[in-house]
């Protein structure tokens, strides 16, 4: 039950391309190397639950999943990977403002999603939020209060220790999150999709930093996770995640309408055609479903079909 393999879609596809025309308008920073940033782009765009809010991604998670029972473990594991992807959220931003390079806006708004996924969780299961009001900076948890003021100082001095200290971050993820998953006690279906997603695209955090640095003639020396899963994932292909509720179910709703005339008489006029109107299931990760077919034309009684959801 770990490990849920989740497909990408084609709507990702989409979103994916969208970055690509968008990743054109780079500034002078970073023209050296536009093709491994439209892949970048590209890749983060597939890989963070793009473009769904935060309202469906909580919907969904309700919907497609069981609410179990949370173990300590569990809530444990909510609470403090809430407060580190705010940590990655917030230490992002900051090297936007300072270094005008568009990956860290990228990948900010990917942590924001993450922030918002386990938020959704931390609501399911009336947990007490440690983010609450808290602003860009602050932490409840004291070890991540002194790991965001040791690496925004960190990142400040140059952008290649900006990009150093992005590495750093998904280096501690990505070993926070393995950890969880090797959990026993850390098995809610919710809970381990949700970090599915978030490992996924740590991972390719950690790619899209690596080439920055090897583009710049470093290395990146992994310090949380071992060198060899840090091989692991540097010398793999990009992750596509982003369908954490699986395709979509089309779960649509026809209303059709009726009416027919004619009633009983043999030669009598046919029925009139129902008005059918179907929604699409709504799904946030995927696909909008297709609208219902329209209702099947009333027989001599009246009967109108309803419409088919897509
Ligand atoms: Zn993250
Ligand atoms: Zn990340």
């Amino acid at each position: 039950m770990k490990r849920q393999i989740l497909n990408g879609t084609i709507g990702l596809a989409f979103l994916a391309s969208f970055s690509l025309a968008f990743a054109g308008c780079e500034t002078d920073l970073n023209k050296m190397d536009q093709a491994q940033s439209l892949e970048m782009s590209a890749a983060l765009a597939a890989s963070d639950m793009g473009g769904v809010n935060a309202t469906d991604l909580c919907n969904c998670l309700l919907a497609n999943f069981p609410a179990e029972t949370l173990s300590a473990e569990e809530t444990e594991a909510l609470l403090f990977m809430r407060e580190e992807e705010k940590l990655a959220r917030d230490i992002y931003l900051g090297m936007y403002e300072l270094w005008k390079v568009r990956i860290f806006d990228n990948i900010s708004k990917a942590e924001q999603r993450h922030m918002d996924a386990i938020g959704c969780l931390i609501q399911k299961y009336e947990l007490s939020d440690p983010v609450g009001e808290n602003g860009i900076g602050v932490f409840q948890n004291a070890d991540l209060q002194a790991l965001y003021d040791n690496l925004l100082a960190q990142g400040s001095v140059s952008l290649q220790a900006a990009y150093t200290a992005g590495a750093t971050i998904e280096d501690v993820d990505i070993r926070d999150l393995l950890g969880m998953a090797d959990n026993p006690a850390v098995d809610n279906q919710d809970v381990v999709a949700v970090f599915g997603e978030l490992t996924k695209a740590s991972s390719n955090h950690m790619r899209a930093f690596t080439s920055r640095l090897e583009s710049l003639g470093l290395t990146y020396v992994p310090q949380y996770i071992t060198p060899e899963y840090y091989e692991s994932i540097v010398t793999t292909d990009w992750e596509k995640g982003g369908s954490i509720c699986g395709p979509c179910p089309g779960q649509g709703l026809g209303n059709g309408n009726g009416q027919g005339n004619g009633g009983n008489c043999p030669y009598g006029n046919n029925g009139s055609g129902g008005n059918g109107s179907g929604h699409g299931g709504d799904c946030p990760y995927g696909n909008t479903g297709n609208g219902g077919n329209g209702g099947n034309g009333g027989n001599g009684g009246g009967n109108g079909g309803g419409g088919n959801g897509g």
